[in-house]
């Protein structure tokens, strides 16, 4: 028995147990498995991992390090038709950036063929299973309805010799795919349609990402998984809702066989998102018909994509911590994983000034090859973070949107004869400015500054509305900026079946600026984050290169204005 000190932590903490950790402290503190938790993350590996998987993991490999135990990755890799090497290399980086390690426990369902097959042949010895040559389609009319019971299979009562020998022989290669099947001999009248002789092996000619061609039956799902647990001493087996009716065949299958370890499967509700779609079949469906650029596009759902954003695993563990575990189905709003986002990129992320929307600013009196190193605060958020020198000089650029030439009520920034200020630089006054004769935009404005308002500061405690961001046209570095959005304009895009997905996608889920951002971004690795004054986080893409810097929205400020105002 385990030292109920160590293996309790979570019921010291103020908040109450959620319904799983419940179950696995009373197993605990009753010594079952020997007060053991082990647990497994059992993805199929025939697509990348989505913010839904997120939920899986933290608890997976959360619970086994509350408890003192361990959790197991193992490739659910019993279907080849769907599978490929590159899933495989995905779902383990995914994992490990999110801050998760299964040490050398990394195990495939594939590795088991050989003792799958042996149980296969073992539940035939014990007259418990039966080849079945009914066609797919007799198959299905045999097994009844919700309301009708079914039919037992005319080969249901093959002899032990017969099932044995054709088993072997669809092992062997001697029939085509879908000729004969492997089935359970359960119960055709069980109300739980799962438990209607359910398949356990089929034929399949389809070469596997690791065994080859070694084999051409391979097991079905919940033939598999339940026996994988066992095999590897699992305890709890956490898994989404819907194998809630296959949890009887999940133990039938252990009692059937004996197997002397029984590990346990419990149900939780899966994470649905709003404006996303999770499921692996619709994600692929995206990336195959080039709505988005890849598996990793930073609108994606997928870990991957969220990588690429600037979504950091912090946030994403604080996010899981956040919505929980229970039986009840939900979907969780899209903005709450942003606050987290945002939240931790607050904290991280160094703030600097870029023009996402450049208009050119002339301060008229400013010596023209004078330049200033103005003090700039890294991260009010963490002193240590230090600050930084950001130059000034005589052309500037500003955000087109900070000038109007009629601005309207409560609109406080720049104007025909309005000061504001520039941020850690001084005072400005627009006087004028000169506009495009072919479509009348505003392209350089003419601007006066206070010299007496140095840092931002007006010695006789002028104030000003506004504040704005800048950067010195010379100094300045281009950057592709990608200001990303919600892929779907819906918060359910499956919600209503006569609405096809690519219907429902957000049309401006990608807009892309040419920005202008300060020298200090000028050798920035990817991945790194910032936050561009008042316009959000970002983060740099992998598209970037030496000279051409690109950057992806991360997400949007909410406060933008307040904060800046309360600061100025
Ligand atoms: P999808 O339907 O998106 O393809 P899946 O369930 O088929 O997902 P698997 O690779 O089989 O994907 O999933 C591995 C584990 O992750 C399973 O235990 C599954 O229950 C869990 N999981 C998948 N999607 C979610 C989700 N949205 N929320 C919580 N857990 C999930
Ligand atoms: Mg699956």
């Amino acid at each position: 028995m385990a030292d109920e000190s160590t293996t309790m932590p979570a019921a010291e903490e103020a908040a109450p147990l959620d319904f799983i950790r419940t179950i696995v402290n009373q197993d605990v503190q009753q010594g079952i498995n020997d007060g053991r938790v082990h647990t497994r993350f059992p993805p199929e590996p025939n697509g990348y991992l989505h913010i839904g998987h997120s939920k899986a993991i933290t608890l997976d490999f959360g619970i086994a390090a509350e408890y003192g135990g361990l959790c197991n990755l193992r490739f659910d890799d019993t279907n080849p038709t769907k599978e490929e090497v590159e899933y495989v290399d995905s779902i383990q980086e995914d994992i490990r950036w999110l801050g998760f390690d299964w040490d050398d426990r990394l195990y495939y369902a594939s590795s088991y063929f050989g003792r799958l097959y042996e149980c296969a042949e073992q539940l035939i010895q014990l007259g418990k299973a039966f080849v079945c040559d009914l066609s797919p389609d007799e198959m299905r009319e045999y097994r009844g309805t919700l309301t009708e019971p079914g039919h037992n299979s005319p080969w249901r009562e093959r002899s032990i010799a017969e099932n044995l020998d054709l088993f072997r022989r669809m092992k062997a290669g001697e029939f085509p795919e879908g000729n004969r099947v492997l089935r359970a001999k359960i119960d055709m009248a069980s109300p739980n349609m799962v438990m209607r002789d359910p398949v356990i092996y089929r034929i399949l000619y389809t070469p596997h990402h690791r065994t080859g061609t070694e084999w051409c039956i391979y097991p079905m799902y919940d033939f598999a998984h339940c026996l994988s647990d066992a095999l590897e001493g699992i305890t709890h087996s956490f898994c989404t809702l819907e194998f809630e009716n296959n949890r009887p065949l999940y133990d039938w299958f252990l009692e059937a066989l004996s197997v002397p370890h029984r590990p346990q499967q419990i149900e939780f509700a899966r994470l649905n998102l709003t404006h996303v779609v999770m499921s692996k079949r619709l994600l692929r469906r995206l990336v195959e018909d080039g709505t988005v650029s890849g598996w990793d596009d930073p609108r994606m759902p997928t870990l991957a994509g969220m990588r690429r954003l600037g979504y950091t695993p912090e946030s994403i563990r604080d996010f899981n911590a956040r919505i929980g575990v229970a039986k009840a189905n939900s979907m969780v709003d899209f903005s709450l994983l942003e606050y987290c986002v945002r939240t931790d990129l607050n904290k991280i992320a160094p703030r600097v000034m870029g023009v996402l929307r450049p208009l050119k600013v002339i301060i008229d009196n400013y010596p023209e090859d004078q330049v200033e190193e103005l003090q700039a605060i890294n991260n009010p958020e963490d002193p240590s973070a230090g600050t930084r020198a950001v130059p000034f000089s005589r052309e500037l650029y500003i955000e087109q949107d900070d000038f109007r030439i009629d601005p309207p009520p409560k609109y406080f920034r720049l104007a025909p004869g309005r000061e504001v200020r520039l941020r850690y630089a001084y005072f400005i006054t627009c006087n004028s400015y000169e506009t495009d004769p072919a479509t009348g935009e505003v392209t350089v404005l003419h601007c006066t500054y206070d010299p007496a308002t140095r840092g931002g500061d007006s010695p006789d405690g002028r104030k000003v509305k506004a504040t704005l961001h800048w950067v010195s046209e010379r100094h300045a570095i281009g950057a592709e900026v990608r200001l990303f959005d919600r892929l779907f304009s819906v918060a359910d895009p499956t919600a209503d079946a006569s609405q096809s997905l690519s219907e429902q996608l957000n049309p401006s889920s990608l807009e892309v600026v040419q920005a202008q951002v300060e020298p200090s971004l000028g050798d920035a690795p990817v991945g790194a984050h910032y936050q561009l004054e008042r316009q959000g986080y970002f983060t740099v893409d992998r598209d970037s290169r030496p000279g051409q810097l690109v950057l992806n929205r991360t997400v949007a400020l909410r406060d933008t204005w307040a904060k800046i105002e309360q600061k100025g």
